[in-house]
């Protein structure tokens, strides 16, 4: 058996105040849960989940990093600077980073090798969006998504990453890929991954993300090749979240 991973994405949502009865309302309800649990959160507000959460059932990371390790980076935030906040996982190569920030294949494969080299745990998030899924090239944009992954830190490297097949119609659209249709790529991503590393691909955590709420996680989650989710939305009401975590 697979372990099971549910990650709050939080995007750029949330204050002190607000986050403080988010998390007391997560950890109030942690007891009752078997996976892990992580909350990625905005870069100011590290300080505030380490201090929170250290020590506690819950580990944090981030959104987002750069693929650099110092220098003249203006605004950017290093692999090396999260882990001074005690994060653990890293979101790399979310579809919003891709599509609103230019992140090519190429540069999200670039932050993950910073972020592994940093002993951070990347979740590296791949997807069609809807014009890919409907032209019938879905497996091809993912399996190039990966390609450019594997080639520069090899399928071993994959021993120490989660992954996160995130539909890009299905993010923060209502929209849910239906179990069969996300089992049916975490199943071609597992196998592909197989090819090049049997062991590797049989440990590998894969989350499904995309509009994944209380009423939905639990037949999701049931897929055989579906280890929990990356949550969007439905991570930033605690008692919404924890019934998430409960499917896992
Ligand atoms: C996400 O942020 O990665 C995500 C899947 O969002 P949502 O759950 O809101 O669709």
């Amino acid at each position: 058996m697979r372990r099971k991973l549910v990650a709050g994405n939080w995007k750029m949502h949330g204050s002190l105040a607000e986050n403080e009865r988010l998390l007391d309302g997560v950890l109030a309800g942690m007891p009752g849960v078997k996976a892990e649990v992580a909350v990625c959160v905005p870069y100011p507000y590290l300080a505030q989940a380490q201090a929170r959460l250290d020590g506690s059932a819950l580990v944090w990371g981030a959104q987002n990093l750069s693929q650099h390790g110092k220098g003249a980076f203006t605004g950017e935030v290093s692999a090396a600077m999260l882990r001074d906040f005690g994060c653990k996982y890293v979101i790399v190569g979310h579809s919003e980073r891709r599509a609103l920030y230019g992140e090519t294949d190429e540069i999200v494969a670039e932050k993950f090798v910073a972020a592994q080299a940093a002993g951070l745990i990347p979740i590296l998030c791949v997807g069609e969006t809807l014009g890919e899924r409907e032209s019938g090239v879905t497996e091809r944009v993912i399996a190039r998504q990966l390609d450019a992954v594997v080639a520069k830190s090899g399928v071993g490297a994959l021993a120490d990453a989660v992954l996160a097949y995130e539909p890009v119609w299905a993010i923060g659209t209502g929209k849910t890929a239906s179990p069969e249709q996300a089992q049916d790529v975490h199943a071609f991503i597992r196998g592909k991954l197989a090819a090049l590393d049997p062991s590797v691909a049989e440990a590998l955590v894969i989350q499904y993300g995309g509009s994944v709420k209380a009423n939905n996680a639990a037949e999701l989650f049931a897929q055989p090749d579906i280890d929990g989710g990356l949550i969007g939305g439905a991570s930033l009401a605690a008692d919404e979240f924890l019934a998430v975590c409960r499917a896992a």
